[in-house]
């Protein structure tokens, strides 16, 4: 009898995970990651000529000993075939399952190799990318994303700048700035929105369910632990709402925030910086799971059951693309998701395992979500002059004033009249911020969820794709209609 087949995307901790679950429950597994080393975001690492890493790699991360041993599993295990620079740019729905289109080989390079994959079973471990909130000044050189600069230190050991503001929301701003510190950046100071009195709703509620979390305190305490050292200021109920500079970010204003995250009158500043890294959360990868029908909840986030299976069939999902509850969530959503993929033993001692730690995860979530989520009142420090889409260059008044003049909050007419998030990123960027501001909603995709705020995460090419590569494409049957 054939065994069954497993294909993961995504090599991040979910993605290791689910590969490795899969294969130990009997399944022949293929991972596919798109870029050309496994570890995700979280391990994120500088791969050196030849392979290997560098001496110094460990103290960039943690839990660097639990990736190194699902990096060797998935390297090595016989039933496991991992392609690295495997770029999933389309899936089609069929009668039963799904079909992936793969291209494989350097990113953007010509010439890649087609891969056509029709599994039982598929994982998606997407993951996330981090969501900026705009402010005055944000498109100057200088601003970046905290998961950009995060990205070049942790893979280049390259600053993004001398003197660096960090700011934003939530407890990824401390290994962004120990990060830079790491590579030699002096880290001006971090700016948190969330006020002191919802960091007390969030993490001081029921302080005996923190216990589950407590691997975190280890990790927290090395961050604070960094940063103390180099004299950086932690600031909380405070945000960077503009920038300024000739030419490139030469300061920025940072102002208190209320509850709502609106700036309070008279509270603001001048920090002299060349560099700001900004970041107000995370935003999942979710267009290959709306492409398979899987129904996304309001929060936009791909809706699980218990065995992480989504609503379409054939399909599970796992990691942030399910909620954000950062690496640890990630790797046990991962074990359940690639056992259960695999139709692995339902009394396994493992899957059990992974589920009480998913559990222990999802408590960490709602509090991050709890002290830091994105508050309304951000949008009081836009200027109508504010850029909101930097691809197609289309500000905040404009936005508005489509919105009004087409009477309609519908984000398919709001983006045709103004252009905003038809741009190269294809709204990866603007399109939550666009959505918000112009309060629109749509059906949930593929799901039963309800309304939820309209996002434009339908992107039949999930990445662009060459021509030339479009024009190789090997023939085969022709999919269900979408
Ligand atoms: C830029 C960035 C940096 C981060 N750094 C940290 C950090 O230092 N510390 C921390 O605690 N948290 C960090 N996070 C949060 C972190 O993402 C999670 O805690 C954790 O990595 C989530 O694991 P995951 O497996 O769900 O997703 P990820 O780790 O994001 O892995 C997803 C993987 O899927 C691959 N992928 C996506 N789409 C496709 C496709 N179509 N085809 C093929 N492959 C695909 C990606 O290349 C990626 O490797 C970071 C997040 C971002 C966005």
């Amino acid at each position: 009898m054939s065994r069954r087949t497993v294909v993961v995307v995504g090599a991040g901790p979910a993605g290791l995970s689910a590969a490795r679950a899969a294969a130990r429950a009997g399944a022949d597994v293929t991972l596919l990651d798109a870029s050309d080393q496994v570890g995700g975001q979280f391990w994120r690492h500088r791969a050196l000529p030849g392979g290997g890493t560098a001496p110094d790699e460990p103290t960039f991360h943690h839990g660097w000993g639990t990736f190194t041993a699902l990096r060797d599993v998935v390297a090595t295990h016989p039933r496991v075939t991992l392609l690295t620079s495997a770029q999933v740019w389309a899936l089609e729905r069929l009668d039963a399952g799904v079909r992936l289109r793969v291209l494989v080989g350097p990113a953007d390079g010509a010439g890649r190799e087609h891969l056509t994959l029709t599994p039982d079973a598929l994982v998606l471990a997407t993951g996330a990318h981090d969501r900026t909130l705009p402010f005055p000044g944000w498109q100057l050189p200088g601003v970046t994303t905290a998961g950009a600069a995060q990205a070049l230190a942790k893979a280049e050991r390259v600053a993004v700048g001398d003197r660096v503001v960090v700011a934003g929301a939530g407890p990824f701003l401390l290994p962004v700035a120990s990060s830079l510190l790491r590579t030699g950046a002096r880290v001006l100071s971090v700016h948190e929105a969330a006020t002191p009195a919802s960091m007390a709703r969030g993490w001081g509620a029921r302080p005996a369910g923190l216990l589950g979390a407590a691997h975190k305190a280890g990790e927290l305490g090395g961050y604070v632990g960094t940063l103390a050292r180099h004299r950086v200021a932690y600031r909380l109920g405070e945000a960077v709402v503009a920038a300024r500079g000739d030419g490139r970010v030469e300061e920025v204003t940072v102002a208190r925030v209320d509850a709502r995250w609106s700036p309070v009158p008279g509270t603001e500043r001048t920090v002299a910086a060349d560099a700001v890294c900004v970041s107000h959360g995370f935003t999942p990868r979710l267009e290959l799971a709306v492409a398979a029908a899987c129904a996304i909840s309001p929060d936009r986030f791909v809706v699980v059951d218990d065995e992480q299976r989504t609503s379409a069939a054939g399909v599970w999902a796992a990691g942030e693309l399910t909620g954000i509850g950062g690496a640890e969530a990630a790797l046990a959503e991962g074990w359940v998701a690639g056992h259960h993929a695999a139709s692995g033993a339902p009394d396994d001692a493992g899957l059990a395992r992974a589920a009480r730690r998913r559990a222990r995860s999802a408590d960490f979530a709602r509090r991050l979500d709890a002290a830091h989520g994105i508050r309304g009142g951000w949008t009081s420090w836009l200027r109508d002059d504010t850029l909101v889409c930097r691809c197609e260059e289309v500000d905040a008044g404009t936005l508005r004033a489509a919105a009004c003049a087409t009477g309609s909050a519908d984000l398919r007419s709001v983006r045709l009249t103004s252009r905003a998030g038809l741009g190269p990123c294809q709204a990866r960027i603007c399109g939550r911020t666009v959505a918000e501001l112009v309060g629109a909603t749509e059906p949930a995709p593929g799901g039963d969820t309800g309304s939820a705020p309209a996002v434009p995460d339908r992107r039949p090419l999930v990445v662009p794709v060459r021509l030339g590569d479009l024009a190789t494409l090997p023939d085969v049957p022709a999919a269900d209609a979408p």
